[in-house]
């Protein structure tokens, strides 16, 4: 069985990986020639996401290109304790993680193509726009980056497998090519910036401070202190803060935030973020959506989802008779839990955008709720396991 992938970022790789177990011959289509190298900003990956890279062999390289941070530590900006949690979680640089994740894939016999954007599927028939710049990686015969020539865009060669698989993340064109009608994704009142810092913090705890005018995420790590801004805006904004008015954002809140800032050595891009309901339908014909193009979770959980998402893709494919029946079942499995997570990290998000009245509030309320929650409300998060071995043996509805 033949698979074309559509999209080389957390969710893409991860399924060719999981394919590649069961057998499937598969393809990774990824629009920019670039390679992922070190680039972008950091994730985390909780329990469950590095729970489900072990099922498929992918847990130990994975975790060893990152920090592993065991405590979670919520801060108010009056620099007071609000609550302090075990959570097994790994750190890395998101270029990293793509990089690591790539590589597993092609060793695995999985074939990348870069500089290829999907353009539209019909009949089963994807049509592609190659950029034809020459990234030179020829490190490996699975890795074709674009044609040779001279950076004119053209239209690629079409293709067909049995499986299309949509990895193409927030801004996916396979949504609209499953569903016409799926809605588009929009400001979710929230942008985010980060950077690395050579202010030393103490390691072990992902710290979260609940500030007066915007949230700062910092954590020590084998690279320096990695922090992020999460600042709360009405309207999108066109461009991120000067270094000046980021400062003035944590000017009067206690905590390390602003000389974390003035000691950042390497800043990464600026990016806001998106609200979109779960794409209604994530399956047609033999095409199907995973990761953010199905379900844009966003920070804290996208990327451990987007990796259960493709583990259990392969499980079902490897299961159920037929594909049509296997995407039923994914289905099936998948959206009451990504259904979940886009309710609890939405609620998340709000308390980011608290005004400066609600964040007294807030600030009061939280050690409670923040006892309950990481005592009970979000095992369900963590302690999820995608159950590799355990066969997808119940007919879907
Ligand atoms: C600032 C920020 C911080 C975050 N922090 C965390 C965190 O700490 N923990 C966590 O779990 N999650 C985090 N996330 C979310 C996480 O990054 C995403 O959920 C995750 O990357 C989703 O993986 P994906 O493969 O579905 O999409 P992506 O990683 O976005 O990959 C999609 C890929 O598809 C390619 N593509 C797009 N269109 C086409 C096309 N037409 N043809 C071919 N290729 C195409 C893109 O170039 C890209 O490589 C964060 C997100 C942001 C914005």
């Amino acid at each position: 069985m033949e698979a074309m992938i559509i999209g080389g970022g957390v969710a893409g790789p991860v399924t060719a990986l999981a394919l590649r177990r069961i057998g499937w011959n598969v393809t990774i289509h990824e629009a920019y020639t670039d390679p992922a190298g070190d680039v972008g900003s950091f994730v985390s990956l909780g329990a469950n996401g590095l729970r489900a890279l072990d099922a498929i062999g992918a847990g130990d390289a994975v975790t060893a290109r990152g920090t592993a941070i065991p405590l979670l530590r919520l801060w108010s900006g009056r620099g007071r304790l609000l609550g302090e949690a075990p959570r097994g979680r790994v750190t890395l640089m998101r270029g990293h993680l793509v990089e690591t994740l790539r590589d597993l894939a092609i060793d695995a016999g999985a074939r990348l193509v870069t500089g290829r954007r999907l353009q539209d599927v019909r009949n089963g028939v994807a049509t592609f726009a190659d950029n034809t710049r020459t990234a030179g990686d020829s490190r490996t015969t699975s890795r074709e980056t674009g044609q040779p020539g001279s950076g004119h865009r053209h239209v690629g060669q079409p293709a067909t497998a049995d499986l299309i698989v949509g990895a193409d993340g927030v801004h996916s064109r396979m949504r609209t090519i499953v569903d016409p009608d799926a809605p588009a994704p929009v400001y979710a009142g929230l942008w985010i910036i980060s950077g690395r810092s050579t202010h030393p913090v103490e390691p072990g705890a992902f710290n979260l401070m609940l500030g007066s005018k915007a949230t700062f995420v910092y954590t020590a790590t084998a690279a320096g202190t990695l922090w992020s801004a999460q600042v709360p805006a009405r309207t999108r904004p066109a461009a991120s803060l000067d270094h000046e008015s980021l400062l003035e954002l944590y000017h009067g809140d206690r905590g390390p935030a602003a000389r974390i800032i003035e000691h950042t050595d390497q800043w990464h891009p600026f990016t806001v973020l998106r609200r979109l309901p779960s794409a209604p339908r994530s399956h047609r014909d033999a095409m199907v959506l995973l990761g953010d193009a199905a379900h844009p979770i966003g920070a804290g959980q996208g990327a451990s989802l987007a990796i259960e998402d493709a583990v259990v893709l392969a499980k079902c494919l490897r299961d159920r008779a037929t594909v049509t029946d296997a995407l039923a079942a994914f289905d099936r499995l998948r959206r009451p839990r990504t259904d979940r997570m886009l309710k609890a990290t939405g609620v998340n998000s709000d308390a980011k955008i608290a005004g400066p009245l609600a964040a007294r509030v807030r600030d009061v309320l939280m050690p409670v709720l923040f006892r309950r929650f990481a005592a009970r409300g979000s095992a369900w998060m963590y302690d999820y396991d995608v159950e590799w071995q355990t066969p997808v043996t119940t007919a879907p509805a």
